[in-house]
């Protein structure tokens, strides 16, 4: 089966299961939703499936505040989480709670590692998540029946381990030191470094430098000329001010190294012949000058034996 082919399986699976979660109501002959399709499911594949949550869950007011059907996001979260083999959380939402969660979070709005404490859990967060990582998590579950490796906030290293920074398209011209002053300018038309209008990717761990959304080229932010906002960090997306400048603390190398362009510091043949002459024309001064110095001397010389 085509790679493109299984993303949809897998998105259309990642629909369904809410859709019928909504839409199902009980099953004729039972009286509540967890007797109808995904109650009969569920149980026909007790601790075998994997449960992937989309969404924040809000715990104020008993979760009153996300009612689906007869239960609430919380309730539903134990009741089908509880029972999955392992849990994928995708989205910054699910994760940690993302944008529900920003102050002052009036619904509780928490991620699933919150509600469910004994569970293995994948964290996917984004704000949204490339769906590949999503689907890459999931295929190594289907292949092989385990979880990736994860990082000590329950990511996936091959997604996570590095910071948007550290592959940047852009990271040459922050090497460099060009840099966009403002939306427009001319560093912007010539693609520079977004850093001083608040880019957070030095903060953020995420591979979208690496892996395109929808397979397309560019289409994410710094690939459109907006800064990352850190969409899938806690601490900075949703909470740290849009164009607020961060510290890079300990950059680690970019994984390749672009050759260097004449704007950053190349040699021409011209400037190097330039070079030459006003060299040359230093060291022909400097020897007429020390000829110059070798006629006094000897005139002195000179003078001072008539004097003896
Ligand atoms: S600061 Fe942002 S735009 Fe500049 S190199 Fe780093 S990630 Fe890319």
């Amino acid at each position: 089966m085509k790679t493109k082919t299984v993303a949809l399986a897998v998105a259309m699976a990642v629909l369904v299961l809410p859709l019928l979660a909504r839409r199902s109501g009980p099953a004729p002959g039972g009286n509540t939703m967890s007797e109808g399709v995904y109650g009969f499911t569920m149980k026909a594949n007790d601790g075998k499936y994997i449960c992937v949550i989309e969404g924040a869950i809000p715990v104020k007011e008993d979760g009153n505040f996300c009612r689906i059907a007869d239960k609430t996001a919380l309730e539903l979260t134990k009741e089908i989480g509880g029972r999955a083999a392992a849990i994928i959380a995708i989205g910054s939402c699910a994760s940690w709670g993302g944008v529900p969660s920003a102050s002052p979070n009036p619904t509780g709005a928490v991620g699933v590692h919150e509600v469910l404490r004994n569970k293995p859990i994948v964290n996917i967060p984004g704000c949204p998540a490339n769906p590949y990582n999503l689907l890459g998590t999931v295929l190594q579950f289907a292949t092989f029946g385990t979880l990736p490796a994860l990082d000590d906030k329950g990511r996936p290293k091959f997604a996570y381990a590095r910071v948007i920074h550290d592959d940047c398209p852009r990271r040459p011209h922050f090497d460099a030191g060009r840099f966009v002053q403002r939306y427009g300018d001319d560093g912007a038309r010539q693609g520079w470094c977004l850093y001083k209008i608040g880019c957070k990717g030095p903060k953020t761990p995420n591979n979208c430098s690496l892996l395109s959304y929808v397979d397309t080229v560019g289409a994410w932010p710094i690939g459109v000329g907006a800064q990352c906002f850190g969409c899938s960090e806690k601490g900075i997306g949703f909470t740290a001010p849009l164009f607020s400048t961060i510290d890079v603390q300990g950059p680690t190398p970019p994984a390749m190294f672009t050759p260097i362009d004449p704007q950053s510091g190349t040699i021409s043949p011209v400037a190097t012949g330039v070079a030459g002459l006003v060299g040359g024309a230093l060291v022909g001064a400097g020897l007429a000058y020390g000829a110059k110095l070798s006629k006094v001397d000897s005139a002195e010389e000179a003078h001072e034996e008539k004097k003896s």
